[in-house]
């Protein structure tokens, strides 16, 4: 199976002797290199108004053109937190603030293989204010969709299960 690994790796980046690669690690057997694959950590952003979830289309590669939902990479030094209103900001222009935190999902960021940790954040416009909202950055479109009318396809695995722990969140509030 390609892997992120076995797909960009080969040599060894200190001594380029050729690199042992397992699934998740790769090692040299000429010098101490070893570099451990761990997922990426990532924010999604379900941006939630009366049954309507806020979906982005992406603006860049990979899948570019596909239906996703606000988000994106966790810098160094951030918190998940901060990180998901970061990404709110740069993607939709709007303040936002954290209503709960659903879960996590392991996924695969696209033909890139890097693989990726998912964590996933209920929202909402600070104020329930969103006539700043600008679809910007990574996002080309950003539109309501009805919870039970959602695209038939979308950029990446984490979307549906992400809006299924916003339905059941909801459900279980009311
Ligand atoms: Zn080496």
């Amino acid at each position: 199976m390609e892997t992120f690994l076995n797909k960009n790796f080969k040599y060894c980046p200190k001594c380029k002797a050729e690199l042992d690669l397992k699934s998740n690690f790769a090692s040299c057997s000429q010098c101490d290199f070893l570099y451990y694959q761990n997922p990426a950590p990532c924010t999604v952003l379900l941006f939630h108004k009366e049954g309507k979830v806020l979906l982005a289309k992406r603006a860049i590669e990979p899948m570019k053109g596909y239906w996703d939902v606000p988000g994106g990479f966790i810098d160094i030094g951030e918190t998940a937190e901060k990180s998901a209103l970061r990404e709110a900001k740069e993607e939709t222009n709007l303040d936002a603030k954290i209503i709960k935190y659903l879960g996590s999902y392991p996924d695969i960021y696209g033909d890139t293989l890097l693989p990726s940790l998912i964590f996933i954040y209920h929202v909402e416009a600070v104020n329930n204010d969103y006539t700043m909202m600008k679809a910007q950055d990574d996002v080309s479109e950003l539109v309501w969709f009805d919870l039970n009318d959602l695209p038939q396809e979308f950029a990446f695995a984490n979307v549906i299960p992400a809006i299924e722990m916003l339905k059941i969140s909801l459900k279980n509030q009311k």
